[in-house]
């Protein structure tokens, strides 16, 4: 029986095609400076987000608190949302290698206001700690895969420009928004100082993100990056592999968010809790309802119990599975997983 894994869009192989590039990548050693190849995606990634330069990363982690390092000083504060990936998923890094504080602001669907901004604002006083960075995640995790829409982001990042903030967009699927709403990469990245995107989630390549951003902020980058190990030496051949997804795998994000759709659909005719009206890019998010929750003993026993039929999801909390649609799964593979759920649950 074949798995089918809906754990993260990060799950995805390298295809055929791909693992070709890389074997025919130029490299260089990119320590020394000299990879062609690492030279040519960050030129790549610079254009399609509308910036002078943007430095590789091999990690979305990496690209986000580099950037978080570039733009602050130790005791500074970092506004974001209350369920940003760089509070929840990145271990801790503001506080362990920028030394700077985060402020959580709250709001539907990982979005806030302008207003929520304003607020969170600190008097410049030697009390305080000083506002510095406000960070927007596109689209957000925790939020369901939510696409920020760009007005929002353009009131929000004036407001925030009003009070001298620096702006990073945590992009890792910036790729997805910009699928769900057909903008380009740059109408969201004209908001922001810095903008970090991910290869290996939607777009499939193994490894590796960028930050983008002028010439000045990314030579500090570059500067973060070594210094929290990142730089690497032949990585031309990710770099290859990187290339091969932007120009390959963007365009049919729109298939993943169909496939998100149309397994939300069966999901609620199983009887599983999920607002399919509200998928917009390639996360489902279902909650179960206390007969199930009862019978599987809560998501985490539902996700065994997925694991031995071959369908594997997340447990985000006791009562809610998340469940993300990538290049690895096709729309048969939708409905084989559909079949199964349904053979399973229908079981006394
Ligand atoms: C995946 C992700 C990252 C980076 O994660 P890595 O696993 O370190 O590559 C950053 N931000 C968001 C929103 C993500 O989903």
């Amino acid at each position: 029986m074949q798995t089918i894994d809906f754990r993260s869009d990060t799950v995805t192989r390298p295809s055929p095609a791909m693992l070709e590039a890389m074997a025919g990548a130029e490299v260089g050693d990119d320590v020394l400076g000299d990879d062609p190849t690492v030279k040519k995606l960050e030129r790549r990634v610079a254009e399609i987000l509308g910036k002078p330069a943007a430095c590789m990363t091999p990690s979305g982690t990496m690209a986000n608190q580099s950037a978080i390092r570039a733009h602050t000083e130790p005791g500074d504060e970092v506004i974001t949302h209350e369920g940003g990936h760089i509070l929840h998923y990145e271990t801790g890094a503001p506080a362990a290698l920028s030394g700077v504080m985060i402020r959580p602001l709250p709001g539907e669907r990982g979005q806030f206001s302008p207003d929520d901004v304003e607020s969170a604002v600190r008097p410049g006083d030697d009390h305080c700690p000083r506002s510095r960075l406000l960070i927007i995640e596109n689209t957000h995790n925790r939020g369901g895969g939510a696409v920020w829409p760009i007005d929002a982001i353009e009131a929000v990042a004036a407001k925030a420009a009003e009070f001298d903030l620096r702006r990073h967009l945590d992009g890792a699927r910036l790729w997805n928004a910009c699928a769900a709403t057909g903008l380009a990469p740059d109408a969201y990245a004209a908001y922001f100082d810095t903008v970090s995107v991910c290869f290996s989630k939607g777009l499939g390549a193994p490894a590796c993100s960028a930050v983008a951003g002028d010439e000045q902020i990314i030579a500090r980058v570059r500067r973060f990056r070594k210094m929290f190990g990142g730089t690497m030496r032949q990585s031309g051949l990710l770099a290859a592999a990187a290339l091969h997804a932007l120009e390959n795998n963007r365009n049919r994000l729109t298939e993943d968010h169909d496939n998100a759709k149309r397994l939300a659909a069966g999901l609620a005719e199983l009887g599983l809790q999920v607002d399919s009206e509200r998928i917009e890019t390639n996360m489902v998010f279902f909650t179960l309802p206390q007969t199930l929750s009862d019978r599987f003993n809560r998501a985490p026993g539902l996700c065994e119990a997925m694991e031995g039929v071959g369908v594997r999801m997340l447990w985000e909390s006791r009562t809610t599975v998340r469940a993300v649609t990538h290049l690895d799964v096709s729309r048969a593979m939708i409905d084989e997983s559909l079949e199964r759920l349904r053979d399973l649950l229908s079981r006394s």
